[in-house]
């Protein structure tokens, strides 16, 4: 079989061995119920209480501050409506951005259809938000705002501490889905003026199906998962105890080594860029020349569409991505790149590759390469 390079770690990543080991025992042995009284149920609650606390210390949150929930979806699910639906007597305008994740977006346009009046924020030709733009669109009944730390199709990070420190001032509800700049730039609520920010498990090398909200404290919230006391009654349901387990561990290793990832993925980019460069292919990078996240490299081939790009490179054993998991697959052209209004050309032609921790630099010169070649097969 020939050789495969996965460069798709924004859509997901490999469960890291730690990762797996450490969630083993709670699959097998420690499978009590952590809401049960016994013995199994008490040594089940300790460990997801320990695990809490890595979670918490990840973000720099006290661990009272963490619901876990079943994904960065769930997160921003609850923290979009379960956050509207509790401060819906105070006002009822959202403002959010044109290229959030469709957990946000849909999440808005759902609560459209129940008496909300959302503004999207657009973005310029980098992928920026401006600041400017949020404080023209802020209201009398503006009650929250959800803007996305670093986004998943062109890796553009966003102000979100100038914005936080606007919006801090005006009392209005902050939420940052934090989910791809988690294990390449270190968080810290406490630092941030956000009130709640979304983190996902399977993006930094944890198992899938389990992520965390942090609400601040004195952050109005209405559930949405009615049932059990768990999460203190902010979100019913028997935890995920094995997969509560694993995304700790992955967050105390991404802690551990987040700067040898960090310079290892500059160089994979930089690596990416000197190929091209060296074959003389034409190629735009999209996104922001210097305020992006380190492992997502979002390019245009012009001339090249990207359906054919995607589907030459996985013949050739690389997967990349067009964008989002969930655009991929239809023709449709990606809302982020559309939002950023890029020319025709170059919309129609974006490759999205993004680097994880399995990944060497040797990896990405070879996948550049064989990007090159299929660019210069193609335009003959
Ligand atoms: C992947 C992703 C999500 C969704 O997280 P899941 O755990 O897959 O539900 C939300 N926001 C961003 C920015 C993402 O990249």
């Amino acid at each position: 079989m020939q050789e495969r390079i996965y460069l798709d770690h924004a859509s997901t990543t490999p469960v890291h061995p730690r990762v797996l080991e450490a969630m083993y025992p709670y699959l097998t042995q420690v499978y009590g119920n952590p809401s049960s009284v016994h013995s199994y149920g008490r040594e089940a609650r300790q460990a997801m209480e320990k695990a809490r606390d890595r979670v918490a210390a990840f973000i720099d949150a006290d661990p009272q501050e963490l619901i876990f929930a079943s994904g960065g979806t769930e997160a921003d699910n609850m923290a979009i409506i379960g956050g509207a639906m509790a401060l819906r007597e105070r006002g009822r305008h959202i403002i959010t951005s044109s290229i959030e994740h469709h957990a946000v977006l849909h999440a808005c346009e759902h609560l459209e259809r129940s008496g909300f009046e959302v503004t999207y924020l657009p973005a310029d030709e980098t992928g920026m938000i401006s600041v400017d733009e949020l404080k023209r669109a802020v209201r009398e009944d503006t009650v929250l705002v959800s803007i996305m730390y670093g986004n998943n199709e062109v890796g553009t990070i966003q102000p979100i501490e100038e914005m936080g420190h606007f919006l801090r001032e005006r009392g209005i509800v902050f939420h940052t889905d934090a989910v791809q700049a988690a294990g390449v730039l270190p968080l810290s609520v406490k630092q941030l003026p956000v009130d709640m920010m979304s983190i996902s498990a399977h993006k930094i090398n944890g198992p899938k199906g389990v992520g965390a909200l942090y609400l601040g404290r004195k952050v109005p919230f209405a559930p949405h998962l009615h049932g059990g006391s768990q999460e203190r009654k902010r979100r019913a349901g028997t935890e995920n105890l094995a997969g509560i387990i694993g995304f700790a561990e992955a967050t105390v290793i991404a802690g551990e080594e987040m700067a040898e990832r960090l310079d290892k993925y500059r160089r994979m980019r930089q690596a990416m860029l000197s190929r091209w460069d060296d074959s003389g292919i034409a190629y735009v990078v999209n996104g922001h020349p210097d305020k992006h996240l380190p492992h997502i490299l979002n390019v245009s081939f012009p001339g090249v569409q990207t359906e054919t790009m995607l589907m030459n490179l996985d013949l050739a054993g690389v997967a990349a991505a067009s964008g989002s998991a969930c655009t991929s697959g239809s023709l449709e052209l990606s809302h982020v790149l559309t939002a950023m209004c890029l020319e025709d050309a170059r919309a129609q032609s974006a490759i999205r590759f993004s680097f994880g921790i399995t990944n060497t630099v040797e990896e990405a010169e070879r996948a550049a390469q064989k990007a090159a070649d299929i660019v210069r097969r193609l335009k003959r």
